[in-house]
């Protein structure tokens, strides 16, 4: 009898040993945002000063957090939809959705309040897991994105929101804590976060002319990246360790040791 009760415990130890979970992580924006980049950097941390034009990617990645397993299928999208089925089909497929603008180009932010609109709609009462990221916070001489409206309505719809860069590797670990937090993943794993987590979706309207960013002294010297200055302070509270090395944002895409372990540094 004892042995019994044993060896099943242990049958039912070895299935939770062998757990693995799936999600779905789209990755939405307008063309040249930086989708491609943000997940070269999650992935393997590269990065690149070229672009290409991408069609449709697809990576997977997974993860192992004591007895589970994470795989994370990540779609890139082109951002140039030819086909409003295709983008329909990554809606009604995807889990996760990471909606990235430019925070130099405006068009770019209203396409994410209007993909995250039409996400919310397409997913009805599902309340998917939606990340918004203002990436190139490097170009802080070149914004055009008023930080504070974008703010204003993720805070409304409870979306998190992270400025990043591709370029400079900056707080790119975050977002990827924030897509684990939203698979459900244990919270030591991702570290304290005051981050909250997405419960309820509410669809509050923003009038894209309100995203223009006020001072804007239209400089459109927009060549030099190497502005210094960085004047976003207020992520302070969710970033904490800067992990790894964000020193090879060169032309170099195979600059990399196979860094298959490198986003375990995000838990560190
Ligand atoms: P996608 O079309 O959204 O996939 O955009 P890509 O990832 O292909 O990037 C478009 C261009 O922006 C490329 O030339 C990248 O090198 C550049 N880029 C991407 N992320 C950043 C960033 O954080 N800062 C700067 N300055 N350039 C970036
Ligand atoms: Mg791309």
């Amino acid at each position: 009898m004892f042995l019994r009760k044993s060896a099943l415990m242990e049958r039912r130890s070895h299935e939770n040993l062998s757990r693995t979970e799936s999600k779905r992580l789209v990755v939405f924006g307008a063309a040249g945002v930086g989708k491609t980049s943000i997940i070269s950097r999650l992935l393997y941390n590269k990065f690149t000063n070229k672009y290409t034009e991408t069609v449709e990617d697809y990576h997977h990645r997974e993860f192992n957090v004591d007895d589970r397993t994470l795989r994370l299928d990540i779609i890139d999208t082109s951002g140039a939809f030819s086909f409003p089925a295709m983008r329909k089909l990554s809606i009604a497929t995807g889990d996760i959705f990471v909606l990235v603008y430019a925070i130099n180009d405006e068009e770019s932010a209203e396409e994410v309040i209007r993909l995250r609109n039409q996400i919310i709609e397409e997913k009805e009462k599902k309340w998917p897991a939606i990340i918004m990221v203002a990436n190139k916070s490097d170009l802080t001489d070149m914004r055009q994105v008023d930080k504070d409206t974008i703010e204003q309505f993720t805070f409304q719809a409870d979306i998190a929101h992270f400025e990043t860069s591709a370029k400079d590797n900056e707080n790119l670990d975050q977002v990827l804590k924030e897509v684990l937090k939203s698979a459900k993943f244990p919270s030591y794993v991702v570290g304290t976060s005051s981050l909250k987590r997405q419960t309820k979706i509410t669809a509050p309207k923003v009038n894209p002319a309100t995203l223009h960013h006020d001072d804007d002294d239209d400089d459109d010297d927009n060549d030099d990246e190497d502005d210094g200055d960085d004047d976003d302070d207020n992520d302070d509270e969710h970033d904490g360790d800067d992990d790894d090395d964000d020193d090879d944002d060169d032309d170099d895409e195979d600059d990399g040791d196979d860094d298959d372990d490198d986003d375990d540094d995000v838990y560190n």
